[in-house]
């Protein structure tokens, strides 16, 4: 038994390492917060955290260019787009089936309260329009400039301007009344006063686009994309780069497999980091807390019924190996709530534990990364309808809709990082009128769903990467690409 327990230890060291790191990274959290350090020490007491998040970062560059470009260079035109449009098609669907989840938790649970109010054109106030994301999305798709797009993204910025009247203007003048008075009333002096009828400045909002930081991986993708088809075309006066390209990626899963060591370490500050930052739980209102339930049990439906079913359903496999194989990747998810930052280790995890195909895993996962994101449709669907509760108003069968299909949208949009789902969300909320100052109502406990939405998103990807191994199999089997001629593979 003894040996048998060694021996299971040594193959999953890493990932037992892992669990027990969130747990102390809880408990060290938890436990500090009686303490009451200063913002100072938190922040000395996060940088190890902060490390680890460093080092992904610094893989997913390097990481998302090699793995696209020497991953579609490699196969050939006609498995290429068949892999391209299954797994596209794949993702929009099981976004929008999650969609559809949030809506009936969100239906059943009612977070919000009952609502009884028909929703009127005026009832929002959206600041932004909703056109404004949906063309920073497509701005973002076409960088102007790769080496920007490293570093940063196009974020439309919303500022108010306010108009007063002028002094020209001939009502301004007239609607100013201004009393001064000093009074002695029984020995004590009466204040000053003044009134003034001016009527309160006008504020309008101006949209333009900016720039805001942040990796630009969606664009960096299209980018990847077109060069590996290009690459894969170009036949022998393209094997230079592609073998590069090879190369890189090898050696980019190198380092990952040392980096790993640290991880665990990391996370235990990331967590516990996170824990003392936090707001004090017991502020967080009613209707708050069963609005995270009713995210979590969508989240929870979906992440463990439906998409494993589907995997199930599909390649006839069990979903219970496949998901264990990944488990570390859904940790270091719900460590760095970002599915860009955990790519290198869903990448390793799906290569060595789950052996799939690598030609697969180089195109499924980066793109997964991007636009298939689950967990975060669902709970935008869930906090557009749990605003609407919370205001009373009542959403007709055609404003569902309009939040499926935004919903859906919005995710694609959303980058991989954390929180960005609570600034795409702004589609959804203008979508239907809802006002969009009210994602300050959902703040509060919003880095913590974030965690568990972005482990959705992880796992989404994986099961994809699974799902497209098993419908492919016989055009892997049979294509033969440049992969497998070239030195650095060998
Ligand atoms: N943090 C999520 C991710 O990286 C995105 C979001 O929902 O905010 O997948």
């Amino acid at each position: 038994i003894l040996a048998r327990g060694r021996d299971v230890c040594k193959r999953n060291g890493l990932l037992i390492l892992s669990v027990l790191s969130v747990t102390v990274g809880c408990l060290l959290g938890f436990f500090l917060r009686t303490r009451r350090l200063s913002p100072q020490e938190i922040s000395y007491f996060q940088f190890p955290g902060e490390l680890l998040m460093r080092m992904l970062k610094m893989l997913i560059l390097p990481l998302v260019v090699s793995s696209l470009m020497s991953g579609l260079a490699s196969l050939d035109a006609k498995t290429s787009s068949r892999l391209g449009i299954l797994t596209v098609a794949y993702y929009l669907w099981t976004t929008f089936v999650a969609v559809i989840v949030g809506i009936i938790m969100v239906s059943i649970i009612h977070p919000g309260g009952a609502a009884q109010k028909e929703m009127t054109e005026q009832s929002g106030k959206p600041i932004m329009s909703s056109a404004d994301p949906l063309l920073d999305l497509i701005r973002n798709m076409f960088p102007a400039n790769l080496v920007e797009a490293t570093f940063k993204q196009y974020r439309t910025k919303t500022t108010p301007v306010v108009k007063s009247p002028t002094v020209a203007s001939e009502e301004a003048p007239s609607r100013r009344i201004l009393i001064y008075g000093v009074q002695e009333e029984n020995g004590s002096r009466v204040q000053n006063f003044a009134l003034d009828l001016t009527p309160p400045p006008e504020v309008v909002y101006k949209s333009e686009p900016g720039t805001s930081d942040g990796m630009n991986v969606l664009g960096i993708v299209i980018f990847s994309a077109t060069m590996g088809i290009m690459l894969g075309r170009m036949g022998d006066s393209g094997a230079p780069l592609v073998s590069f390209c090879q190369c890189l990626n090898e050696s980019v899963m190198k380092i990952v497999a040392v980096a790993v060591w640290y991880f665990p370490f990391g996370i235990v500050f990331l967590i516990a980091g996170k824990i003392l930052e936090m707001d004090n739980p017991t502020t967080v209102g009613k209707k708050l807390g069963f609005y995270a339930v009713t995210v979590v049990c969508g989240l929870v439906v979906h992440g463990l019924f439906i998409l494993p079913l589907l995997y199930f359903f599909i390649t006839k496999k069990n979903p219970i190996v496949f998901i264990r194989g990944i488990l570390q990747a859904l940790l270091i998810a719900l460590a760095t709530s970002s599915s860009s930052a955990t790519l290198p280790i869903t990448f390793k995890c799906l290569l060595e534990n789950n052996h799939i195909d690598r030609r697969i895993a180089r195109f499924v996962l980066p793109v997964g990364a991007t636009i298939n994101m689950d967990g975060t449709a669902l709970y935008e669907a869930v906090a557009a309808i749990f605003i609407a509760q919370v205001n009373n108003y009542e959403l007709d069968f055609g404003q569902i809709i309009t939040i499926s299909i935004t919903a859906t949208a919005a995710s694609i949009g959303a980058a991989g990082i954390p929180q960005a789902g609570l600034v795409t969300m702004v589609i959804v909320l203008t979508s239907v009128g809802l006002p969009t100052d009210d994602i300050t109502l959902i703040i509060a406990v919003d880095w913590a769903l974030d965690r568990f939405r972005t482990m959705i998103n992880v796992l989404g990807d994986a099961l994809a990467a699974g799902i497209m191994a098993h419908v492919c199999r016989k055009d892997f089997a049979q294509d033969t690409g440049p992969e497998k001629v070239l030195p650095c593979e060998t």
